[in-house]
């Protein structure tokens, strides 16, 4: 999975919006930055506790939801390979394919221009101006291919 770390701040881009960063979100809005994996909230939970900063869940999902609706976090079904979780992600300008493998649930981050093209596609064809685009694809991965 690609480094985020050329991302510019989370933290500049809310106190643009005017958003109080209150101790427990700055540390949160670190760990999401400098993920280099799709995160649970749970993940979030220990990271910030390894760290030796207590937070609890709902602190952890309020900040996601905001971050969500603010547009600067994508929350992610990953195709239901593990349950009901949802993950959280960076929200990219330039938007990446997730490909899941159905047999041992690997998330492979395919970057690509054809999102590009299928947006400029939809526009062309439909008059909609795309807010965001969600690409998932289920697949069977080469290891688990030689397994079968
Ligand atoms: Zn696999
Ligand atoms: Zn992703």
């Amino acid at each position: 999975m690609p480094k985020r770390n050329q991302q510019p701040e989370l933290a500049s881009k809310l106190s643009d919006k005017g958003i109080r960063l209150t101790k427990q979100r700055r540390i949160l809005i670190d760990l999401i930055e400098s993920a280099n994996q799709h995160l649970h909230p749970s993940d979030l939970l220990y990271q910030a506790r390894e760290k030796g900063v207590k937070l609890d869940r709902t602190t952890v999902y309020r900040t996601l939801t905001m971050l969500k609706e603010l547009g600067l976090v994508e929350e992610l079904d990953l195709l239901h390979l593990n349950g009901h979780e949802h993950y959280y992600e960076i929200r990219h300008d330039r938007g990446h394919i997730h490909i899941g493998c159905i047999s041992c649930g690997k998330i492979l981050e395919l970057h690509t221009d054809c999102l590009s093209d299928l947006c400029d596609e939809i526009r062309q064809k439909t008059g909609f101006i795309i807010k965001t685009v969600r690409t998932e694809v289920a697949a069977v991965c080469p290891d688990c291919q030689r397994k079968t």
